[in-house]
């Protein structure tokens, strides 16, 4: 159990690599403002369709999203007409924000004094980091690794994407694990390296 801190109002990063307890920690917290009487809120970007409206633990505990993020929203105009008094904002899979979505959130916490706390993977299957992930390493006040294993016993940092069981590094970005035949495991960067059959600094690694 984490004991009961109440967050100053900043922009807060949690970034790990697949199955990093994150999700575990935003039910967590919420629960803690909660007995305490306050009131967070917990937001997922829409494009994450891993238990549609609902966010999912790996521990099995699950709970129903108060607020899905359009692609195009406004985040700042949302909280201010929509939410009225907001204790913490959550933010599941924060790494599908867009780079202004995670600029409005800057403008929040600086705004209407509401911390702000994002959790996310930082890179995609193929090393990249995604939009949102990139953003909030520029800009975040508190950049916070959640470390996971590899199974080689070295920290995990990539993911690996696996169609019907096997690697592949082709593909588009987003692919929800659990949808069709696409899994993930995680890697540390020795054994990524390994699976994917690439160097890091490899001619046909051209990434966008
Ligand atoms: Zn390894």
């Amino acid at each position: 159990m984490l004991s009961m801190v109440i967050y100053v109002a900043k922009l807060y990063f949690f970034y790990g690599a697949m199955n990093s307890g994150k999700t575990t920690r935003i039910l967590q917290c919420a629960y803690n403002y909660e007995e305490k009487g306050m009131r967070p809120i917990i937001m997922k970007p829409k494009t994450d369709t891993k238990g549609a409206d609902k966010i999912v633990s790996r521990i099995g505990a699950t709970r129903k999203v108060d607020y899905l993020i359009e692609k195009n929203e406004n985040i700042f105009d949302s909280i201010i007409n929509e939410y009225g008094h907001v204790d913490l904002i959550l933010v599941d899979e924060a790494q599908f924000l867009t780079t202004r979505q995670v600029n409005q959130l800057m403008d929040i916490v600086i705004d209407l004094d509401i911390p702000v706390m994002c959790y996310g993977l930082r890179t995609d299957f193929k090393g990249n980091s995604f939009p949102g992930a990139r953003r909030l390493l520029d800009i975040a006040h508190e950049l916070t690794e959640i470390k996971t294993i590899c199974d080689c016993g070295k920290k995990a940092m990539f993911n690996v994407r696996l169609v019907n069981g096997k690697v592949t590094t082709e593909g588009e970005s987003v692919a929800i694990d659990g949808e069709g035949k696409v899994t993930y495991t995680v890697a540390c960067s020795r054994c990524f390296r390994m699976k994917t059959r690439k160097k890091f600094d490899h001619p046909e690694t051209v990434y966008e």
